[in-house]
């Protein structure tokens, strides 16, 4: 499978795997967490399917476009092994979509990365909220979820508290 294919099929999987969980949260109360602004694409989808939700976005160096960042108040600056400790403090476990993306090319890197911070993921989400992520989570208690039928295996994981 080509690079080309690999990203267009995460780009797919992203959308429909923030589509799902966004459709299933629909009624629940508490702020939506983007990890990684990157160039805002993720974020921009979110701030349309998630209009009335609050939406803040953990990222350490801010370059998107301005109609792709949010506003100063909804931005939570610095290194999320730190800034997440902090939301804990803020939130407590009332995130009802935590959507990570926050890895590079190399696969390694980004496994460790997504090892050392799910523990600081984990106690974010409430009952009934989605954690999306473009990386395999290791989560203590949460489980994996089934992904909605036009999400690409491996190129998504999604996870929730168990029933
Ligand atoms: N989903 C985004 C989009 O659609 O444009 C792409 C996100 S990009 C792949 C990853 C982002 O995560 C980068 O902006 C990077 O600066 C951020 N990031 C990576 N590690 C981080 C860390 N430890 N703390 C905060 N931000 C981090």
């Amino acid at each position: 499978m080509s690079r080309l294919d690999v990203f267009i099929n995460r780009m797919v999987s992203q959308r429909a795997c923030l589509n799902h969980a966004a459709a299933a949260t629909k009624g629940l109360r508490g702020p939506v967490f983007e990890l990684g602004l990157g160039n805002g694409r993720t974020f921009h989808h979110m701030r349309e399917i998630m209009a009335e939700r609050d939406i803040f976005v953990f990222e350490r160096d801010p370059t998107a476009q301005p109609d792709s960042t949010p506003s100063e108040d909804r931005l939570i600056l610095g290194d999320v092994r730190k800034t997440l400790v902090d939301a804990l403090t803020r939130f407590g476990p009332t995130a009802t979509v935590v959507h990570a993306d926050l890895g590079g090319q190399d696969l390694r890197k980004n496994d460790v990365f997504a090892k050392e911070i799910s523990p600081l993921v984990e106690p974010l989400l409430a009952k009934g909220g989605f954690m999306v992520s473009s990386d395999r989570m290791y989560f203590a208690e949460l489980e994996e979820l089934a992904l909605p039928p036009d999400a690409i295996p491996g190129r998504c994981f999604l996870y929730g508290h168990r029933s």
